[in-house]
């Protein structure tokens, strides 16, 4: 059949990713992959899924295996409720609405929000699933300077002057792909030019509770909450298989979420959602988050300290406080995809920075290093490897 004219137009922008491309190649056994963005299985409470299971069917019979509202498990609502309670957010049960993930949020806003054309501000580099997930949607993308605290304001406010956008996309805490961390002075900063403005943020926040050292800076949200839908997931302190997503959303943005969830998927999976019910009541998220942080501080400072000592003194990179990733810069001119390719040849693999730029050929010299996937002992491998690749590169 012609796919030309069988296929939508709005799959023109669907390209497949360039990065799942690498993951298949980094796959290969005897591979140290910095390069997946991915929980490490050990993080997992698989001590607990058994009694979690057991406690889910218990409780609730048969309604935790029937169809159930598009908006969500009403006991998880309530759990959430809490558990945003816990971030500075308050919300009724009503307000908390329950997706197939995180990325199920960014798509249903694709869908609600962007007609052809529309401006979208975001980060530049900013997470790529949510590139993708808005694409269909033809947005014009506006990217806003940054530097190593995250988004100015001043470039927004600039931005926002010149015209009007249909929203703006971020991830404030420990952001993929940089790790950067929106501070206080600056969020309070976006929610006055948001609520001057009268424009919609989208609030992404997989990784806020992931924190190392420092302390939690309260969302955007708690500062501007009828101009923000936040969202998260408990796929990185859960388990991401279950997809898991939510996200309280100002009416009517919330109201026309619902409608659009209930022509994907009528709901999330009812057994999952009883499930992570379970994980946040029964205390099992309190007793296991402080593992997660126990298994993941010491890789990310694994990783930091060989870097230090083995790339080139001309690369600079960001220090996270928390989250699953680090940021870095090569020289000018160093293209980091060709160095990926030698990096592989010697069984180390990360994802070169360009892929995370809306405007392609951007950040050329830049890479993502991921550390929840590696132990400390591989970390320090695969770092004195990238060290050695990195400066034969420069040598060429
Ligand atoms: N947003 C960001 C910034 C992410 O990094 C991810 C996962 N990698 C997601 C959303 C999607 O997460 P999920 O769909 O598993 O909730």
């Amino acid at each position: 059949m012609p796919t030309e004219t069988i296929l939508a137009r709005r799959t023109r922008n669907m390209g497949a990713s360039a990065i799942r491309e690498i993951l298949k190649v980094v796959s290969r056994p005897g591979m140290i992959s910095l390069a997946g963005g991915i929980p490490a299985p050990e993080s997992f409470p698989m001590d607990m899924m058994q009694e979690i299971t057991e406690r889910t069917i218990a409780q609730y019979g048969p309604a935790a295996f029937q169809y159930d509202l598009t908006e969500g498990f009403p006991p998880l609502r309530e759990a959430l409720t809490h558990y945003l309670a816990g971030k500075g957010l308050s919300a009724t049960p009503n307000e908390v609405l329950v997706a197939s993930g995180s990325q199920g949020v960014l798509d249903g806003l694709g869908k609600i929000l962007i007609s052809p054309g529309d401006h979208v501000a975001l980060e530049a580099p900013t997470y790529l699933g949510a590139l993708q997930a808005f694409a269909p949607y033809e947005p014009r993308y506006l990217e806003i300077a940054t530097d190593d605290q995250g988004m100015l304001p001043d470039a927004l406010e600039t931005a926002l002057a010149r015209q009007p956008v249909k929203f703006i996309y971020m991830v404030p805490n420990f952001q993929n792909p940089t790790g950067r961390t929106l501070p206080a002075e600056r969020r309070q900063a976006i929610a006055d030019i948001i609520r001057r403005y009268d424009t919609l943020l989208v609030e992404d926040d997989p990784y806020g509770d992931l924190r190392y050292h420092g302390v939690p800076v309260a969302p955007i949200k708690a500062l501007a909450p009828d101009h923000v839908v936040y969202l998260s997931t408990l796929s990185k302190v859960f388990a991401p298989g279950l997809r898991m997503g939510f996200c309280l959303a100002p009416e009517p943005v919330g109201r026309w979420l619902v409608l659009a969830k209930q022509g994907v998927d009528l709901h999330t999976s009812t057994f999952n959602q009883a499930l992570a019910t379970e994980y946040l009541t029964g205390g099992h998220l309190q007793r296991h988050l402080p593992r997660i942080i126990a298994l993941y501080r010491p890789r990310q400072q694994a990783l930091l300290g060989a870097m230090k000592r083995y790339f080139p003194g001309d690369f600079n990179w960001t220090v996270p406080e928390g989250g699953m990733f680090v940021w870095v810069r090569g020289p000018a001119g160093m293209d980091m995809q060709a160095v990926n390719r030698q990096a592989v040849a010697r069984n180390t693999a990360f994802v070169p920075g360009t892929f995370f730029y809306a405007r392609p050929g951007s950040g050329r010299e830049t890479l993502r290093l991921n550390y929840t996937m590696a132990d400390e002992p591989a970390l320090d491998r695969a770092a004195a490897i990238l060290g050695e690749v990195f400066s034969m590169a420069r040598l060429e």
